[in-house]
């Protein structure tokens, strides 16, 4: 092989390595902005809004306001699963849940739903 050739491909090799890293962190960065937009939302908006209060009385009601843990009274609604698209989970996704049981399911993070 050409003698030259070998330090321009390191060069490359290089090159191609910086790129790599920036589009890693420029992923990551692009990912937890939208994590984060989406949190907002979701606190913000989608927990206050009518369309949510609706879904989670139906949940209360169907489980007679126990908690479906450790069967105490329930005063929240907790999903199990989130949907991708926020404010689409169906109704099976959600459980009542007391406050003693909710804490320990987000193990003590912030559990609104
Ligand atoms: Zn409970
Ligand atoms: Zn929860």
């Amino acid at each position: 092989m050409d003698d030259r050739i070998i330090p321009l491909i390191l060069k490359l090799a290089a090159i191609a390595g910086i790129f790599a890293g920036i589009k890693i962190c420029l992923d990551s960065f692009i990912f937890k902005t939208l994590k984060k937009r989406r949190t907002k939302y979701y606190r913000e908006d989608y927990l206050k809004s009518d369309a949510w209060k609706a879904k989670r009385q139906i949940v209360l009601d169907r489980d007679n306001h126990r908690c479906r843990i450790c069967g105490a009274r329930a005063t929240q609604v907790h999903h199990t699963r989130y949907a991708r698209k926020i404010g689409t989970e169906p109704i099976e996704w959600l459980i009542s849940i007391c406050d003693r049981c909710h804490r320990k399911e987000h193990k003590g993070k912030n559990y609104e739903d």
